[in-house]
């Protein structure tokens, strides 16, 4: 378990193992104050603000964003994405992974121990009952078999979980609400009208807050999240972690405030404990990097106080990289090893796809066209005079505007574009985010052409306004049309 090597060999990540049998020991973190503590607080209320308020918002009389899995559309904000999108939807999740590399690579696991849902919920659901059970010590007690089922134990524990379904039930709720839209679900909600897919998502979603943020908590960061494992591939000496800084603080051990511990040939960690009382995955952070370490910086709080109570310098547990602490350096010079190979190889990876993204998002043609021709159905001659091909055109408006398109056929002469009333067709309107799909009929002149194949195109222009200007949005569809003998 202790990892004993002196301070400047490689980071070993994984110096610490657990038996994935050890049984398990109930953590009961003791709350902290101070600047990390306030980090976590303004990480947890922001993305909470933004998770929960989202769907609330609407755009356009429409849900700002939902992802509608039925109509298989994408509404955010002003934009549509549809099924042929994903393009965007892949560019974004490398997009993550790469940041999630990039910000692993300087400052280890930032996202954990701030920003993960699993730290965000596990916070909340601690914060809850640190208000109804009380702190460590009492809760601890609480617990204890010392303690039996009084009735105030049986009131604390039933307000606990009270308070912790209804926080788990409005995430799953609202993750729903990401789905469907979020004010029908309500109401079904309230008239107990909800469908059989969405009784089971709701209750599942609620249910794995519950669990996992009531129950399994720093399980799920030790047993369950694969980042864990390979974050250790990512960090480099340069990386800054939260680390123990043994060559100041060892060998650790009591003393007098009075005393002088250079002299009683002590560190400065006065062994008190608090950074291991504090810490929400129940490790000691002294014994070295260790996987199960996610960063939240609650040890270096606790450390800090402490230190300040014993009148030394802070910074005994810090955010630093392991060059830092062998070198002796102090952290702004630390942070000129920022900028190393793989964080510039990151940087110009993300700069390169973001700017891709934002180019192809903005330069993105609403209007989509997608003709096929009905090989089901033989090129015919109609009364001796014309001779018709069979066609489906399919158009896609994802702008938010109503789309007044006009389709033509090019390619051979005399090309006419007929219903199936047999009626020419030259415009179509089509609604903002909506998709239609028209049967035609192409049809030309009897013996204009030599029996064959040809190629034709349809050249497709739609007109939409959109902020008090009237935009052409235009797409040339290829097809073939067939001159039978
Ligand atoms: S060791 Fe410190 S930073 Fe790591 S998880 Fe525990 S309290 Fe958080
Ligand atoms: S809080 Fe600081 S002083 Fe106390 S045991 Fe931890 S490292 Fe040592």
């Amino acid at each position: 378990m202790t990892n004993n090597s002196p301070v400047g060999k490689p980071i070993p990540i994984d110096v610490i193992e657990e038996s994935l049998y050890e049984v398990r020991r109930k953590i009961y973190p003791r709350s902290v104050t101070g600047l990390f503590a306030r980090w976590r607080i303004i990480l947890v209320v922001a993305t909470q603000l933004l998770f929960y308020g989202l769907p609330w918002i609407s755009w356009n009389d429409r849900q700002a964003v939902l992802f509608d899995l039925i109509q298989r559309k994408f509404y955010i904000f002003g934009l549509v994405l549809w099924p042929q999108d994903v393009i965007y939807l892949t560019l974004l999740l490398i997009l993550s992974a790469l940041a999630l590399f990039l910000f692993t690579a300087i400052a280890g696991r930032l996202f954990c121990g701030y920003a993960c849902p699993q730290t965000v919920y596990t916070e909340i659901f601690m914060w809850i009952e640190r208000k109804v059970e009380g702190d460590r010590f009492a809760r601890i007690r609480l617990d204890g078999e010392e303690w039996p089922w009084s009735i105030r134990k049986w009131r604390l524990k039933i307000t606990k979980h009270f308070l912790w379904l209804l926080i788990a039930f409005w995430t799953g709720f609202t993750f729903i609400g990401y789905f469907t839209p979020i004010e029908t679900l309500g109401t079904a909600i309230l008239h107990f009208s909800l469908g059989p897919w969405q009784t089971f998502w709701l209750c599942f979603y609620s249910f794995a807050t519950w669990g996992n943020a009531g129950f399994m908590r720093e399980q799920v960061c030790k047993y369950m999240c694969p980042y864990a494992r390979f974050q250790s591939v990512m960090v480099d000496k340069d990386t800054f972690l939260v680390t123990y800084d043994k060559v100041r603080g060892e060998p650790r051990g009591s003393r007098s405030k009075s005393a002088d511990h250079a002299t009683l040939g002590l560190g400065d960690c006065v062994d008190c404990s608090i950074c291991v009382q504090v810490c929400p995955t129940g490790i000691d952070i002294r014994d070295g990097l260790q996987y199960m370490c996610i960063g939240c910086g609650a040890c270096i709080d606790a450390c800090d106080q402490v230190m300040e109570k014993v009148d030394y310098p802070k910074g005994l547990i810090r955010y630093t990289t392991e060059r830092a602490i062998e070198d002796k350096e102090t952290n702004q010079s630390a942070i000129r090893h920022i900028l190393r190979p793989r964080v510039l190889i990151y940087t110009a990876f993300i700069t390169v796809l973001t700017s891709a993204f934002l180019i192809s998002l903005l330069t993105r043609n609403p209007l989509r066209v997608d003709v096929m021709r009905d090989r089901g159905a033989l090129a015919r001659e109609v009364d001796g005079v014309r001779i018709e091909n069979i066609y489906r055109i399919q158009i896609m408006n994802a702008s938010e505007n109503n789309m007044n398109v006009q389709v033509r056929a090019t390619g051979l002469d005399d090309l006419k574009i007929l219903n199936s009333q047999g009626q020419v067709i030259t415009e179509i309107e089509v609604g903002p985010a909506s998709n239609m799909l028209i049967p035609v009929k192409v049809s030309t002149t009897v013996g204009a052409h030599e029996p064959g194949n040809y190629p034709i195109h349809f050249d497709v222009i739609g007109h939409e306004m959109s902020g008090g200007e009237l935009i052409a949005r235009k797409r040339d569809e290829k097809s073939s049309f067939i001159v039978p003998r």
